[in-house]
């Protein structure tokens, strides 16, 4: 039977902020229905829509307008990808249709009434769903309805074929235990990683798409890094990497060591939080905690790009396993989905480049996640900021001290890793849906917005 590894160069896509849920996800759902309505015109030429509705439901109508759902989903019926796209072409366009405009898109004239908000409507029983229809006239000519399931990851409900068929892994495991009993007593989790990720793209492939990856990370931190100004949304939130790299460098030998790390953080996650490039690691909410320290790896220790690789996919190969047996979603578990996931993949990842052995590793991930376990997403506004952006950076610092406590012992501990994701994934099933991703509960409804 197939084994559940998700490919690094899936699990860390490069897309745009603020959400790999409500933004990412969303655009490719756009740009698959815009595929589809193009097979179904050239099979009957006569077939051509003239009208396209949108129906977001539960926390993609919810939120979606702070997290940019509606431009999300024009961008992709205009058939522009998450991973190409230039931001300012994405942006904007929900605002001119609210104004009593229009935009083209997948052949018709989009306009406001086109989109329905639906937050108390659940489809196929998930929190996070949209349905895309096309009329000619009165006929229907075709309904999706997609699910966003986290880290950009798309489902067609109902049982349709899914957008694309994707090669299958050559590893088997489905669990962290069997992840460790198929690493053996000689096999690192990354070299199973790469064995995954030659099967299905090619070695050069690969490769080149792990580097990339990197590169859009260190980009990313960079844009941050140099970025001024308030962010989006009406918050009034500051971006403020820049200023704090500023004061760090002037603190000299005071500064603490750890405060690059903070800013690395900060930085990829005020860029989200203002609709720039940004991977999902392994969603945008959560992109910050893992490029900060492998970025903190790197700068502090010279790792070459071999490290890098085997820090991204070992990172992979963890993520895949709490996607498979929990959830990667806020909407569905929570922040511990988002942030914990992310923390508990970075110090695995850690841990493994600092010389950790697969049981130190398994050892690190448990660690990270188990100190997440129970928390609650609850942006203020709908929007990626408050308590996102520092949350990345605070599990950035708990993913360093996972890894060291897990490097400290010898693997040996009595949590194990399947243990916390399976008590994670119960934890997201009770959590009232206020503390996924709806805004409805906990800071979004206790900080008054000026
Ligand atoms: S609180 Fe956590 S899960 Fe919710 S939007 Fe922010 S980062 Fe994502």
């Amino acid at each position: 039977m197939a084994g559940v590894y998700v490919s690094a160069l899936e699990m860390f896509s490069i897309g745009i902020g603020p959400s790999s849920s409500h933004t990412v996800g969303p655009m490719r759902a756009g740009a698959d229905f815009a595929r589809e309505l193009d097979a179904l015109t050239a099979a009957s030429p006569e077939a051509r829509p003239d009208r396209i509705r949108c129906r977001l439901h539960g926390s993609l109508a919810a939120t979606g307008i702070g997290h940019g759902t509606p431009d999300a989903v024009i961008a992709g019926l205009r058939g522009f990808a998450p991973e190409s796209c230039d931001p300012a072409d994405v942006h904007g366009q929900w605002a001119r249709l609210a104004a009593g405009g229009s935009v083209a898109a997948a052949g018709v004239q989009l306009v406001r009434d086109d989109f329905d908000f639906e937050p108390f409507a659940r489809q196929h029983g998930h929190p996070n769903a949209l349905t895309l229809l096309a009329w000619q006239g009165e006929d229907l000519l075709c309904s999706i309805t997609y699910l966003s399931v986290g880290g950009g990851f798309i489902e067609r409900a109902g049982g349709l074929p899914q957008p694309a068929a994707a090669t299958r892994a050559v590893s088997c495991y489905h669990t962290a235990r069997e992840l460790l009993e198929e690493c053996g007593g000689d096999r690192s989790i990354a070299d199973l990683a790469l064995a995954d990720e030659v099967a299905l793209h090619g070695r050069d492939r690969a490769i080149a798409g792990l580097d990339a990856i990197w590169s859009a990370m260190r980009s990313c931190i960079d844009s941050g890094m140099s970025a001024t100004g308030v962010l989006p949304g009406g918050l009034g939130v500051r971006r403020r990497a820049q200023a704090m790299a500023t004061q760090v460098a002037g603190n000299g030998p005071a500064a603490h060591a750890d405060d690059q790390l903070t800013l690395y953080a900060l930085a990829v996650n005020e860029e989200n939080a203002a609709g720039g490039r940004v991977v999902t690691a392994p969603t945008n909410g959560a992109a910050g905690v893992l490029p900060a320290v492998l970025n903190h790896h790197v700068v502090s220790t010279g790792a070459s790009m071999a490290e890098v690789r085997a820090f991204l996919l070992t990172a992979a190969a963890i993520g895949s396993i709490v996607k498979a047996n929990a959830s990667i979603s806020g909407a569905e578990a929570g922040c511990q989905g988002e942030v914990g996931s992310a923390c508990a993949m970075a110090a695995a990842a850690l841990c493994a480049v600092r010389g950790g052995s697969v049981a130190q590793v398994e050892n690190a991930a448990e660690i990270a996640m188990e100190h997440h376990l129970g928390l609650t997403c609850d942006p203020v506004g709908g929007l990626v900021q408050i308590p996102c952006i520092e949350r990345n950076a605070v599990a950035a610092s708990t993913a360093q001290t996972a890894a060291r406590i897990a490097l400290l012992g010898d693997g040996t501990h009595v949590v194990s890793l399947d243990t916390v994701i399976e008590t994670m994934r119960q934890t997201g099933q009770d959590m009232s849906s206020r503390y996924k991703e709806t805004s409805e509960g906990g800071l979004a409804i206790n900080v008054v917005e000026c």
